[in-house]
């Protein structure tokens, strides 16, 4: 009874600290997604996060990137587009690394801001290979196939989780959770803004530099992705998140 009652609470301290205007979702996908992405949702330090979990549309997406305070800078070779508040932390934290004569670098030219149809374009080149290769292997109809395909890429969501419960994974290597490989649709956390892939994410000492300045790691299994979260490392919990252990690292997701 105790330790139900701990459970919620925490889970609770997650929910309180959501911005008060955060659609929080009601349906089941919505909800994992939440689970999986959510860090993202409690982001300070000038940080404005997302109102939902999913973005329909390039309009809701580009209505949203409106709104924010972003700076652009160029950092590695690229250009990089993140909210204010990102990109100030990201370039203090840059600079604090060259001190130890360590570099944080882009991994290439949409590490940072992604609109709408880059996340189209990143499912379906996970979905596709997937759906042919279930296909051959002789797991899924092809009608069923055809009919997942012919969804739109928001609908394709739900599919695509249906058939990964009966064991038909959909992430690159066909071997886990699509949400593991790439995200789904309008929920990438490039489209906020607050997401950076990092080349030199294998190194623990930039990991700890980009802590320090609120870059947390905050998607399982996604190595290179850093996200903004505008707060030191010791307020995470307080503000509902857990810390998990995964393939040798640690994430930051809601403890829900
Ligand atoms: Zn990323």
């Amino acid at each position: 009874m105790k330790k139900t009652n701990k459970i919620k609470n925490k889970s609770n301290e997650y929910i309180a600290n959501l911005p008060k205007e955060f659609n929080r979702p009601t349906d089941t996908v919505g909800q994992r997604l939440l689970k999986e992405y959510g860090a993202l949702f409690i982001a300070r330090g000038g940080a404005i996060p997302p109102q939902t979990v999913i973005f329909k549309s390039e309009r809701e997406v580009s209505a949203y990137q409106k709104s924010i305070s972003k700076s652009k800078d160029s950092i590695g070779g690229f250009t990089i587009e993140l909210q204010t508040a990102a990109l100030k932390n990201l370039k203090d934290a840059i600079a604090e690394a060259e001190k130890n004569n360590l570099t944080i670098t882009p991994r290439g030219a949409d590490s940072a801001k992604r609109n709408y149809a880059d996340t189209v374009m990143l499912w379906a080149s996970r979905v596709n290979p997937a759906l042919a290769y279930w296909v051959e292997k002789g797991n899924l109809e092809e009608a069923e196939a055809s009919k997942i395909r012919l969804l739109s890429p928001f609908e394709q969501v739900s599919e695509i989780f249906k058939i990964e419960s009966r064991g038909m994974f959909c992430s690159k290597d066909l071997s886990k959770s699509i949400v593991y490989s790439v995200a789904p649709p309008g929920t990438s956390q490039h489209l906020s803004m607050l997401a950076l892939d990092v080349n030199e994410h294998y190194d623990l000492r930039v990991r700890d530099v980009l802590a320090e300045h609120g870059w947390f790691q905050t998607v399982v299994s996604d190595l290179p992705h850093f996200t903004f979260l505008g707060v030191s490392e010791n307020q995470l919990s307080k503000l509902g998140l857990k810390k998990v252990f995964d393939g040798r690292r640690f994430f930051w997701l809601p403890n829900l």
